[in-house]
């Protein structure tokens, strides 16, 4: 358990974080705030990642990720759902962009064999090969 950066990427503080853990399977929560965020849609149509921005202040009610190896490297997967002032909520997919205000978060490491993304040609994601 710990605390995220204020001012930090929320996306890169956590990779990071796997990543000078040694970490290649595990489970992410975190709540907190962000003082913005970029998050994005999977369109099944286009096979593409629609992003959008929220460019003011949020809660994090929820994050919720786990970490995988992608490119033999430890890759973080999260959504998040964000909350406005009036506790309006929005969500999606975590990318880069995302700026801490304040945050705690638990990372749970899990023992085994490493699950490894491959490109699916069927939904145009990076799937665990199973
Ligand atoms: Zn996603």
């Amino acid at each position: 358990m710990g605390r995220l950066t204020h001012g930090a990427d929320l996306l890169d503080e956590l990779t990071g974080l796997c990543e000078r853990e040694n970490i290649r399977l595990g489970r992410i929560e975190a709540l907190g705030a962000v003082q913005k965020a970029v998050l994005a849609y999977y369109n099944q149509e286009t096979h593409e990642y629609q992003s959008f921005s929220v460019d003011s202040p949020r809660e994090i009610l929820k994050l919720i990720g786990n970490v995988s190896i992608k490119d033999d490297k430890p890759f973080v997967h999260a959504h998040v759902t964000l909350a406005d002032e009036t506790g309006a909520a929005v969500g999606g997919h975590l990318m880069p962009g995302t700026v801490v205000f304040a945050g705690e978060f638990v990372l749970q490491e899990f023992e085994g064999e490493d699950l490894v993304r491959g490109f699916d040609y069927v939904t145009g994601l990076h799937l665990w090969n199973m």
